[in-house]
């Protein structure tokens, strides 16, 4: 394969996934990132353990960028009344971002990967089917990047995006975090607080990392957030989770005193898992962009990385063995919808979503909540 080259957009754990396996079944591979350093907007700061991703990097990696590690949780109904706690099977591992996808780079560096950093693409230049080039914006100006082919793996705001050829169902959904300082609740709890006084319902979550700090996190029940009254406006966001913290009577206590010095608001993209993978004969899209997001926390950086990885490797058997054919394009979208992985993605979804569905579609005030909590407790996994 070493004819063979690549340009992946984004190097994020999606991008990050596929170049690194790209690279080591011999593809001249180019990683294009916006931004002037990769991993600077921090997304997840939780992670689960997974073997496959740590047999790819290296044995000891999880253990290595832990900060800090949970398997306890609580949650707390709206009115803060009703309480469940969890102790999960899975360890969550806190992480520090930045240092974490530094880390995925440097790996992909030393298996021949290229990264370029401030290079933001900004248009992919298509001919009857295929990706001839993109164009990115780099430091000496506008720059076009040919390659055999192409991944997109950009995130939330994927600029390969052919409206008309995006899951109708997708939906972004606005999240709010941020990071404090001086967080002096329990360091041994993962806590989450449901919140149904809006017109769809949220969830808000504190995530101790250990020395007194702690990531907060708010954001609107996927599933059940189908709801066209969804608010994209950032702004009201913000507000409804700086007025929670005054009505949550155990939310806002356990953040008194803290102080914030990291705040964010961004899109997590829901929808169906699996779509759009190959929008064009020689364009794959991993990650985010083609929202494999399990629908669970701690588990998208891991599935992101591990989607891309499983899509480089069957675009090298396929798409770049087979000279980009249909039945290559087919044999492509065989392996990667119908992976273990896949079906992981989409059982999660299903067994989280659907019950979620059902639940917020019938309880929507505070009190309904707290009479209903058993049947909340069902999913809380
Ligand atoms: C606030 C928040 C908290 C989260 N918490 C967790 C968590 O705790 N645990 C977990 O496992 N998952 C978490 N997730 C989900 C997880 O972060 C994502 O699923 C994962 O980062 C997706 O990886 P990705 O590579 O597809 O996209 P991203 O991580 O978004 O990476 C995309 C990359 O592409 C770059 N890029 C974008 N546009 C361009 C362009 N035009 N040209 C070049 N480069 C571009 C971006 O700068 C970025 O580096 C969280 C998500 C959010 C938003």
């Amino acid at each position: 394969m070493s004819d063979k080259s690549a340009v992946v957009v984004g190097a994020g754990p999606a991008g990050l996934g596929a170049a690194l396996t790209l690279a080591r079944l011999g593809v001249q591979v180019t990683v294009l990132e916006k931004e002037n350093a990769v991993g600077i907007h921090r997304r997840g700061e939780t992670i689960r353990f997974h073997q496959g991703m740590e047999d790819l990097l290296y044995k000891g990696f999880f253990a290595e960028q832990a900060i800090h590690r949970i398997n306890q949780r609580t949650y707390y109904s709206h009115t803060g009344k009703k309480k469940a706690d969890r102790k999960i099977s899975t360890w969550n591992l806190i992480i520090e971002y930045p240092r974490f996808v530094q880390t995925l780079a440097k790996v992909a560096r030393e298996a021949g990967v290229e990264i370029i950093t401030s290079a933001a693409v900004t248009g992919y230049n298509k001919t009857a089917g295929r990706v001839a080039s993109l164009t990115a914006q780099v430091s000496g100006g506008a720059k076009e990047f040919a390659a055999d082919i192409f991944f997109s793996a950009a995130g939330h705001n994927d600029p390969s995006a052919d409206k008309a050829k995006r899951a109708q169902s997708r939906l972004d959904i606005p999240i709010r975090k941020y990071l404090v300082r001086n967080y002096a609740a329990r360091d041994t709890h993962l806590e989450y607080f449901f919140h149904v006084d809006e017109t769809y319902p949220a969830i808000a979550a504190i995530f101790p990392r250990g020395n007194r700090e702690a990531e907060v996190l708010y954001m609107f029940l996927t599933d059940a957030a189908r709801k066209p009254e969804i608010p994209t406006d950032f702004k009201k966001v913000a507000g409804i989770i700086d007025n929670f913290e005054t009505t949550h009577p155990v939310f806002g206590a356990m953040l008194k005193g803290s102080e914030r010095y990291y705040e964010t608001n961004t899109l997590i993209p829901m929808g169906d898992v699996g779509q759009d993978i190959l929008p064009y004969e020689n364009l794959v899209v991993v990650g985010d962009s083609a929202g494999h997001v399990e629908g669970r926390g701690g588990s998208g950086i891991r599935s992101s990385f591990m989607m891309g990885h499983l899509a480089a490797q069957a675009a090298v058997k396929t798409l770049l063995a087979q000279g980009f054919s249909e039945p290559a394009g087919r044999d492509f979208k065989k392996l990667v919808l119908e992976s273990e992985q896949m079906r992981e993605l989409k059982d999660l979804n299903l067994k989280f979503g659907l019950p979620r569905r059902a639940f917020f579609g019938t309880v929507t005030n505070p009190g309904a909540m707290d009479l209903f909590w058993f049947a909340l407790e069902f999913f809380m996994r």
